[in-house]
């Protein structure tokens, strides 16, 4: 699932190629991910014509802005990706894949197309954020500058659970996955099934600091590496995360995997000591 990093970096692809520019055609192809929220109105009919005014991120939602407060909000759930495709003889985007769900065709000619394997994903038509389902639920970001360290334990401080399900709940703190809560574990050398409770405040002060580099660090790998494979499922240089039985970089014991739920944790059990208590 694309986490913060790889839809920030999208948005500021995205930003300098469409601020200003129009939509000249919205086609939906499936309409499964595609849900507006405005009542009575066709979407092609209502975005066509429209003037981008910015592109942004809140947490794993990519967010494009229109005139008038309309807005397109798109999540990616596990799949979804949204890529440029190449126009065909009649402005449009060519060939039609099996799981293009929709395309969105601007006045410089880019083209954008929302593929999604699984279609789970869901692109939201509104003229007011907080109907998107989820939004209003949403913590600080991870990488707000006004996320600071006070103001994080503050946010964890109601959650007493295993600290990996801590840092995954958008409520919490907004826009880390399963693969960057990996991570950031690693980095900070935290056992992902301990408890938010049994931390001390070192551990968590160095959490803070491993969240804030991980999620930097990697925004800057996601914005090296999207331009070039437009697969934002395409991640460079894990540490852990994906990487079960390969030599742990640190140490060089192999890597650990757990699935709780069907969701793997990666991590290494000399680096990230810790026993697995469930009750
Ligand atoms: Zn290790």
């Amino acid at each position: 699932m694309p986490e913060l990093p790889e839809v920030e970096a999208l948005a500021r692809w995205l930003r300098p190629q469409l601020v200003g520019q129009r939509i000249e055609a919205l086609e939906i192809h499936r309409p499964l991910v595609f849900r507006s929220l405005l009542t009575d109105v066709e979407p092609a009919e209502v975005l066509a014509g429209r003037t981008v005014q910015d592109v942004t991120r809140r947490a794993k939602y990519l967010l494009i802005s229109f005139e008038d407060d309309l807005w397109l909000a798109v999540h990616f759930m596990l799949t979804g990706n949204l890529e440029p495709c190449e126009a065909n003889a009649r402005g449009r985007g060519g060939r039609v894949r099996v799981r293009d769900y929709y395309r969105l065709s601007f006045s410089n000619g880019l083209t954008l197309r929302y593929h999604d394997l699984r279609g789970m994903g869901k692109t939201y038509l509104t003229d007011d954020l907080a109907q998107v389902p989820g939004m209003t639920d949403l913590g600080p970001d991870a990488l707000d500058s006004a996320l600071t360290l006070e103001r994080f334990l503050e946010r964890l401080g109601p959650y007493r659970g295993e600290i990996k399900g801590v840092l995954t709940r958008e409520r919490a703190v907004a826009g880390i996955g399963n693969a960057y809560a990996d991570e950031i574990l690693f980095a900070a050398g935290i056992y992902p099934f301990r408890k938010r409770t049994q931390l001390s405040p070192q551990e968590l002060e160095n959490l803070y600091t491993a969240m804030r580099q991980v999620l930097e660090e990697r925004l800057a790998v996601a914005m090296e590496s999207l331009p070039r494979t437009h697969n934002m499922h395409h991640r460079e240089g894990l540490q852990v995360h994906g990487r079960p039985g390969e030599p742990c970089p640190r140490c060089g014991a192999p890597i650990s995997e757990i699935k709780v739920a069907r969701r793997p944790t990666h991590f290494c059990r000399q680096c990230q000591p810790g026993l697995l208590l469930r009750n």
